[in-house]
């Protein structure tokens, strides 16, 4: 397998690259009170899905950090994150605001908002993605899935336990293919419904029970596009917690041209030339056609196709 970890590049895919030190084999039962009581902590805090934001940095502080005492959280939803570069310890939790009527000097984004705008940059980003994947995991599943009594929050929130039954079960990745699709000097770009307008993207769907990465993108690629595909090399990945998927970007070799779209899916479905990527990319292709935002893999993708990266 190949991976863009190095340099640059790297950086181009947001939510990657955090550096929190998990301390995942360290973690006692009450490592969440242990982390609020050190004065150093600094919070994520979160309003259901949405992060809160200073409107500017403070201090040595991001717009996205917060001391335990800066904004009132719900204790109950507090998560362990680990500990930062200086060892302090990092948490994220539920904002008990109201948010419509949020206090000055702070605002709520979604995740993708925070990306598209370039709120927050470099590997907070990465940390800030696996604080609301875990959030969100955490969110989703309060209840025991084998038996159905309430749960609760164990080792700091990497894992849930049952106190009726006994069961653990452990925070989840949802993965998926996302696969960019080439037939020569060509590749194949579709447009979904609910797309921005203009805006064009590699193929993908989840990987489903019993599958390989392999299967699902030949799967996926052949449903949505009636092409069958034969070689298939992964590239790179991209967490994307919303609400926590794992985004697994390959390349994929179509074995025909034609194409037989499935419309309910896709409102457009066809090739590209090479020179026509690069002027998406650009913002300039002659019909109107754009590529994804920047930070997202699909654009990763075909940035490494059309300049030869990939
Ligand atoms: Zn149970």
């Amino acid at each position: 397998m190949t991976q863009h970890s190095s340099g640059a590049r790297a950086q181009l895919l947001a939510f990657t690259g955090g550096t929190l030190d998990r301390q995942s084999e360290k973690r006692g039962e009450d490592c969440i009170v242990a982390a609020l009581d050190d004065p150093a902590a600094r919070v994520l805090m979160f309003s259901g899905n949405k992060l809160v934001l200073r409107d500017a940095a403070s201090g040595d502080n991001g717009q996205e950090l917060f001391a335990a005492s800066d904004i009132a959280f719900d204790p109950a939803s507090a998560l362990y994150l680990g500990r930062d570069a200086a060892g302090a310890p990092r948490l994220a939790a539920q904002a008990v605001f109201d948010p419509d009527a949020l206090p000055s000097g702070l605002r709520l984004t979604d995740l993708r908002g925070l990306i598209a705008q370039g709120l927050v940059t470099g590997p907070a980003l990465g940390d800030i993605a696996y604080a609301a994947a875990l959030m969100n995991w955490h969110r989703a599943n309060r209840f025991c899935a084998r038996c159905g009594h309430a749960n609760d929050i164990r080792a700091g929130g990497a894992k849930r336990g049952c106190p009726n039954c006994g069961a653990e079960h452990f925070p989840r990745n949802d993965p998926v293919a996302i696969m960019l699709v080439t037939r020569g000097d060509r590749c194949l770009l579709g447009r979904g419904p609910h797309f921005p307008p203009g805006m064009v993207s590699c193929l993908a769907g989840f990987i489903e029970p019993g599958e390989t990465i392999e299967d699902a993108v030949r799967r996926e690629t052949f449903e949505e596009s009636g092409i069958p595909v034969g070689a298939v090399r992964y590239l790179s990945s991209q967490p994307w917690p919303m609400p926590h998927s794992l985004m697994i970007g390959c390349a994929a070799e179509a074995l025909t041209d034609d194409i037989n779209h499935d419309a309910e899916e896709l409102e457009l479905c066809r090739w590209f030339t090479r020179d026509e990527v690069r002027a998406m990319l650009a913002g300039t292709h002659g019909e109107g056609f754009t590529a994804p935002m920047h930070g997202a893999i699909a654009r990763h993708l075909m940035e490494g196709w059309a300049f030869g990266q990939a």
